[in-house]
């Protein structure tokens, strides 16, 4: 059964749908079946894979309301094994619609859960809120990843965020797991980075990834360009990050990492990332 990992932070423009995007493509590239939902109302994840809707499109919105069948929301990547269902702005109106219905937390669980069988990684995007659809993507989850921007603010919000999952933990989804933080947008030049790293180790102790994205200029450009950064520029230090990060995703759910210790990004399109998995 392919397990569900949300990627969240309340906090906006930290890197959670470069995260999501780069992560979910670079689990593809390492051989594991992947599907990615954009969860946030803005459709950044989709666009950023080249998934542009259309007027009258069906989108995550009409799965979660089931309005939609699965088959009629999901899309295909440049990656054969990284599917991603887009969003549309119906999501925001979500929020409302769904305030008096009953089990309204549990709309995307239901929803996801017979897509377990299909994919070994489901990675949801999420909007920057703690808001109702967040909290729909949590109870969807088996675990959680926190982005973290490398900035001077970085821990505002982090004590918040980390007790909003405790919480939702002990009275709602006592299975979930905080997976960790992922250091983002990450300068090994400027001191305030290393503090930031070790601040954010405080927090998550081991669970921090050892993995932080470097600042890069090529992962912010790919976007609008609809590709992934594996697509765009798979030689730049971005695209490294991220397969260094699902490698370690991948160690961290018990494959062995010495598997992958070969992996060379090689620049060329036709770099063969079949490393078993
Ligand atoms: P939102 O809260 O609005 O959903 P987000 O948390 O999903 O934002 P992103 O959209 O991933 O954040 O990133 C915010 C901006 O920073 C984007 O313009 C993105 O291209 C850029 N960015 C993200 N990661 C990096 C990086 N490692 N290096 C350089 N730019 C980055
Ligand atoms: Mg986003």
């Amino acid at each position: 059964m392919g397990e569900i990992v949300v990627v969240a932070n309340q906090k906006g423009g930290v890197g959670k749908t470069t995260t999501s995007i780069n992560l979910s493509y670079a689990l593809a590239c390492l051989n594991q079946e992947v599907l990615l939902i954009d969860f946030d109302p803005q459709g950044n994840a989709g666009s950023g894979l080249g998934v542009n809707l259309q007027e009258g499109d069906k989108s995550v919105y009409h799965l979660l309301t089931k309005t939609a069948t699965f088959e009629q929301v999901v899309r295909q990547t440049s990656n054969e094994l990284l599917d991603v269902i887009p969003a549309c702005k119906h999501l925001a109106g979500a929020e409302v619609e769904l305030v008096n219905v009953r089990g309204r937390e549990n709309m995307l669980k239901d929803a996801l859960e017979p897509l377990r069988a299909m994919y070994k990684y489901i990675i949801i995007d999420c909007p920057p809120s703690l808001g109702l659809l967040t909290l729909n993507a949590m109870m969807a989850a088996d675990s959680v990843i926190m982005p973290v921007q490398c900035e001077y603010y970085a821990m505002e919000g982090m004590a918040h965020f980390i007790s909003t999952v405790a919480k939702i933990k002990q009275f709602l989804h006592p299975k979930l797991k905080l997976d960790g933080g992922v250091l983002t947008m990450f300068d090994s030049r400027m001191n305030l980075s290393k503090q930031v790293f070790s601040e954010v180790s405080r927090f998550f102790g081991d669970q921090v990834y050892k993995t932080p994205i470097p600042r890069n200029i090529r992962l912010a450009e790919a976007p609008s360009f609809g590709q992934s950064i594996f697509d765009y520029d798979p030689a730049c230090r971005g695209a490294n990050a991220y397969i260094q990060l699902a490698i370690e995703f991948l160690s961290r759910r018990g494959a062995d990492a010495e598997e992958y210790r070969s992996f060379q990004m090689t620049g060329e399109r036709t770099v063969n990332y079949d490393f078993g998995g």
